[in-house]
């Protein structure tokens, strides 16, 4: 991720890492710990998932789920985030539209 979408990004991505915090400690709500769950359901089954990422170095279509490695009409980069932040962030959107929007 480069420092350009970290500063564009940098409420996403601090509500992420808080919430993950609150999370690890206990603190969020039941509603909210079933959305992240859901959230990181969906991202385990997700083939441009690399361990805990969103592999900006792959394309995926959003109907077919094929996934490639260049940039081509109607795929959908990978957004590059730590993605155990990212679902906790109660703002973000997954790229491909798979999950966001529940809060
Ligand atoms: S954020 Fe979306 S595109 Fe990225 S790994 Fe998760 S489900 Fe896949």
């Amino acid at each position: 991720m480069d420092l350009k979408k970290i500063y564009n990004n940098r409420n996403e991505i601090i509500n992420g890492h808080i919430n993950e915090l609150k999370t690890m400690a206990g603190l969020a709500s039941k509603t909210e710990k079933n959305i992240f769950t859901l959230r990181e359901n969906i991202c385990n089954e997700c083939p441009i998932k690399v361990n805990n990422s969103c592999d900006a170095g792959r394309w995926i279509h959003p109907k077919t789920l094929d996934v490639v490695t260049t940039s081509i009409d109607g795929y959908i980069r990978g957004c590059g985030c730590r993605l155990s932040a990212k679902q906790k962030s109660k703002d973000s959107l997954c790229p491909a539209g798979f999950w966001g929007g529940e809060f």
